[in-house]
């Protein structure tokens, strides 16, 4: 298996990481020994963990198709993770050639695979940057540079807020939704307890305990409405993740196995 090459003063190879592990759930080579271990560690805790990644993926490329057939034809991807099957930016321009991607990630590999891929098309930027500070990452030349925010501008924040540190998602996303206009919109995926035993629960906190993002922010259906504050919810709502606009039937018990509550707002016009 070939080994990711980002610089490697900026990479901890003791520590394993979550979108190097999220990568190893999604059959990608992006990952290492320390990853690898974790993640086979949480599937091991939790075996439906494959399935909820497939399910997570699937969900960021219906919400980015519908939004793109609605006329988005920007996209700013908070966390975007190591480049697999079905990136925003594929998806978006089999609908739009002309749409333009910004993606942030903080972690060096996924930035560095990112770039690899994109090359120098000016349609889509790679930004390193941490999320958690919205006025850097707006006024980040990959990002103010390419969206122009006086357009409407689709903001992806798909199996992320879960997982970062500071649990003030509510400030941060508040910053993100004032820097946009009306039409604008708003793409949340996060991992909820909604068919999950109390020892997997336990498993999987005591697994991200030992990686660069130790915590889980478990969220209820209230909960991710309220980061929704001043959008309007585009049907269906927010529901579990595959029962989000879903291409063929899937039943309760199905949707259920999502872990996860999805939702997509649109800023009033
Ligand atoms: N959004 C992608 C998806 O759903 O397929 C990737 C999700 S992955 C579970 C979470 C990503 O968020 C990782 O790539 C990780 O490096 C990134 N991340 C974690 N904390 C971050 C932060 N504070 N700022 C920016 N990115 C962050």
């Amino acid at each position: 298996m070939n080994e990711p090459q980002p610089d490697p003063s900026e990479v901890d190879l003791t520590t394993p990481n979550i979108a190097r592990m999220y990568d190893y759930f999604l059959g990608g080579a992006a990952n290492f020994a320390v990853d690898r271990d974790a993640a086979e560690e949480f599937l091991r805790v939790y075996p439906g963990n494959l399935a909820w990644s497939r399910i997570n993926r699937a969900f960021l490329g219906r919400a980015v198709t519908t939004l793109t057939e609605m006329g988005i034809d920007q996209f700013l991807d908070l966390g975007s993770g190591v480049p697999t099957v079905g990136n925003v930016h594929e998806i978006a321009h089999q609908h739009n050639p002309d749409a333009r991607i910004a993606y942030v990630d903080i972690e060096s590999v996924a930035v560095h695979h990112a770039r690899h891929l994109i090359g120098d098309d000016p349609r889509v930027t790679v930004t390193q940057a941490d999320l958690r500070q919205p006025h850097s990452v707006l006024n980040a030349s990959g990002v103010a540079g390419l969206l122009d925010f006086t357009r409407p501008v689709a903001v992806l924040t798909v199996a992320i807020l879960d997982i970062i540190d500071n649990a003030d998602a509510l400030g941060i996303m508040s910053t993100y939704r004032d820097a946009c206009s009306p039409g604008s919109a708003l793409v949340i995926s996060n991992g909820a307890v909604l068919r999950m035993t109390a020892e997997e629960k336990a498993g999987i906190e005591s697994v991200m305990a030992q990686t660069s993002t130790p915590h889980v922010h478990w969220r209820t259906r209230q909960e991710v409405a309220e980061i929704f504050s001043g959008y309007e919810l585009m049907e269906p709502g927010i529901v579990p993740s595959a029962q989000w606009r879903p291409t063929e039937p899937i039943s309760d018990d199905e949707a259920l196995r999502s872990n996860g509550y999805a939702g997509v707002g649109i800023l009033p016009r």
